[in-house]
């Protein structure tokens, strides 16, 4: 009996200790994730599965939980010290933490950001070439440089085919317009950060139908774009919640993305739920982690009921499932 145990003991110590996994019949994503203690959108992240009902018997995943907290370089600049990390992937978002007495400005990629704070949170472009980058740091009349490397994630392609009558719906002034008001809307908003740690699902549902960062080809074009956010499949009043504190910038019905709530979550962070039957929080009204916001639906430019659930950083779309793993 107790020689059992302890073979048991043994068996369970060296699963969990493993950093991969093979596929049995029968395992889904969602009981794998509950017997590592992790979570389907780490998983998600971790093996960048587009579709997490499509798992074979046989394939080997990586279950070594969490993803990493990132390598930092620390350093001194004329006017005080900097934290960054090395490297950051495409989509993703990193912090840089400046301490100085001076008034910093911080350029990368041609954007200028000023601290909040001792703090700036800045994402990388879905699309932005893999490669070493400078970012600057100005104050006090002096100039300081740093090297970030940017590396390449795979995603997958999804070639999509719009009706004529869709199509014809899609005036690019109209999308523009749209998403620009968007964007706007994420560069404002509390300077302070609103959350503390990871972030909760806005949506109890475990069925993810589209991921971050696929490229996209609209009718036999180019891929050109991707998949700003994380589509959760859920029937229609499914109710969705606020994932992390914040403050309601927008709150009604738009033309591509149906009825749409956007929150604010300080530091440039803004989150955005689209598509919604119902909208349950008005503009300027704060919410708390788990608040109800409203509920999913097919408004707008959608195939089905489904939540999209996207998170920018100053109007960078950025992988939403990091912030539910792992917030930066
Ligand atoms: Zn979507």
């Amino acid at each position: 009996m107790k020689r059992s145990w302890m073979a048991l003991t043994l068996a369970l110590g060296l699963v969990l200790a493993q950093s991969t996994y093979t596929v049995q019949p029968g395992d889904t994503l969602y009981s794998i994730a509950r017997r590592f203690g992790t979570t389907v959108e780490a998983l998600q992240v971790l093996n960048s599965l587009e579709d997490p009902s499509k798992i074979a018997v046989g394939q080997v995943l990586k279950v070594d939980g969490q993803p990493q907290a990132p390598a930092l370089q620390r350093l001194s600049a004329p006017f005080g010290t900097l934290e960054l990390p090395r490297e950051a992937s495409q989509g993703q978002t990193f912090r840089v933490r400046v301490h100085s007495e001076a008034e910093v400005t911080v350029r990368f990629l041609n954007q200028r950001y000023a601290p909040q704070g001792d703090s700036l949170l800045i994402a990388i472009p879905r699309l932005q070439a893999a490669g070493v980058y400078t970012i600057s740091f100005d104050a006090a009349g002096s100039s300081y440089s740093a090297k970030l490397s940017v590396r390449a994630v795979e995603k997958g392609r999804q070639a999509l085919t719009l009706s004529p009558d869709t199509a014809a719906l899609l005036q690019p002034e109209k999308v523009a317009a749209e998403l620009a008001r968007l964007t706007d809307l994420c560069k404002s908003g509390p300077s302070t950060q609103l959350w503390r740690g990871s972030w909760r699902k806005p949506v109890e549902s475990n069925r993810i139908t589209t991921i971050f960062g696929i490229r996209r080809s609209y009718n036999g074009g180019p891929y050109r774009s991707y998949h700003e956010g994380l589509d959760y499949g859920a029937p229609t009043g499914t109710p969705v919640f606020a994932p992390a504190p914040g403050v309601v910038g927008l709150a009604e019905a738009l033309f591509v993305r149906g009825n749409a709530i956007v929150l604010q979550h300080g530091l440039g962070v803004c989150s955005g739920y689209w598509h919604l039957s119902r909208i349950a929080v008005k503009p300027g009204q704060q919410v708390r982690t788990g608040d109800l916001i409203g509920y999913v639906g097919s408004s707008g430019l959608s195939t089905g009921p489904h939540l999209h659930f996207e998170v920018r950083v100053h109007g960078v779309p950025t992988d939403p499932a990091a912030w539910l793993v792992r917030a930066p």
